[in-house]
């Protein structure tokens, strides 16, 4: 390698040893390979003089830090000969650590024989630490969109998934059903004289009682392929894929039981407890079958059930 005549050995000395990088050189013909030269860029970075670290090898650089993936890639690279770039935890030599990106190259005699090695030393904690963070705050991110898209779905009052959701597990169901030609049952269940329970009980007490029945809904229907929603008001729907209408019937009769075992006293209601009518439909859609059709269906059989006194059951 030639340089240019007006670039002198002391010249290059001086450049290199005022460096911002750190600069070492270590001798790869003496046992251990110990440096032979450190710049004033590895001093100011490390901590350590040149006096106090010449003739050791540099792996004090990285403390009890042994375990790092990286000092295999460039044991292999020493090995071979080889140049590599690897990214190590090193420590100061007032123990604070800092991230050392170090690019190794050999350095070979006119022979070719290896007989040093050149290091490169870049403190790039910053870089990395910035990198954490912005992960961290990405993870954060993702975790808050999650809970938010589950609140989305979510009746603030029942704690069971809002019309919303159940839109959109119609959607879903009904095509699914509508593909696999299944039957596909939908419910309107609705609180039998709500209206004079809050008006004898309280607003305050008509939640607690939302709650109650929302739950004992939602537990009578949590298989795969079930949805409980609250619809609106005192209205909870309920889909149910693969359900016959013979099915349906017995399954809305037990949740109307269920419900009425409850117990929650109703002194304005002739039943003297809360109930619930229902209004079902259950089939297999046709390819031009809408949810909406359904639900109308759903409807008109809870209006029946109103119509013949309420706590039961009507499937279309
Ligand atoms: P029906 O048996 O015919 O369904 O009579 P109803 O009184 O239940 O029906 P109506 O539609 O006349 O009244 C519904 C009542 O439900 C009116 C409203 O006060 C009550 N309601 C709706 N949403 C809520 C709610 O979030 N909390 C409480 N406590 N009450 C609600
Ligand atoms: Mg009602
Ligand atoms: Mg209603």
């Amino acid at each position: 390698m030639t340089f240019p005549s007006d670039i002198s050995a002391s010249l290059l000395a001086k450049a290199v040893d005022q460096s911002v990088d750190g600069i070492v050189i270590v001798d790869a013909r003496q046992p251990d390979m110990p440096l032979v030269y450190v710049n004033a860029g590895f001093e100011k970075m490390t901590g350590y003089s040149a006096r106090e670290v010449l003739g050791r090898n540099c792996r004090f650089l990285q403390g009890e830090d042994h375990n790092q993936p990286s000092i295999e890639v460039m044991r292999e690279a020493i090995k071979h000969g080889e140049s590599c770039v690897v990214m190590l935890r090193n420590f100061r030599r007032d123990g604070t650590m800092f991230w050392n990106e170090f690019n190794m190259s050999p350095v070979k005699d006119t022979a070719g024989v290896v007989t040093h090695f050149i290091g490169v030393l870049k403190d790039v904690t910053a870089r990395v630490e910035m990198l954490t963070h912005l992960r961290q705050s990405k993870l954060a991110l993702q975790n808050a969109n999650q809970q938010l898209s589950v609140l989305a779905l979510t009746d603030g009052l029942t704690g069971i998934g809002n019309r919303r959701h159940f839109d959109e597990q119609f959607q879903a169901l009904l095509s699914m059903a509508q593909r696999g030609k299944v039957s596909l049952a939908a419910l309107m269940v609705d609180l039998d004289h709500f209206k004079r329970y809050n008006d004898l009980y309280g607003h305050q007490t008509g939640d607690d009682c939302l709650r109650r029945v929302g739950l004992c809904i939602a537990e009578a229907f949590q298989r795969p392929g079930d949805c409980a929603a609250r619809y609106g008001g005192e209205e909870f729907a309920v889909l149910s894929i693969g359900m016959s209408a013979e099915d349906l019937r017995q399954h809305a009769q037990q949740l109307c039981d269920k419900v009425r075992a409850l117990n929650i006293a109703h002194l304005d209601s002739s039943y003297g407890v809360v109930t619930v009518s229902v209004g079902g439909v259950a089939r297999i859609p046709k390819r031009d079958t809408s949810a909406a059709s359904l639900l109308k269906l759903a409807d008109t059989a809870l209006y029946e059930a109103k119509q013949q006194g309420r706590n039961r059951v009507v499937i279309s």
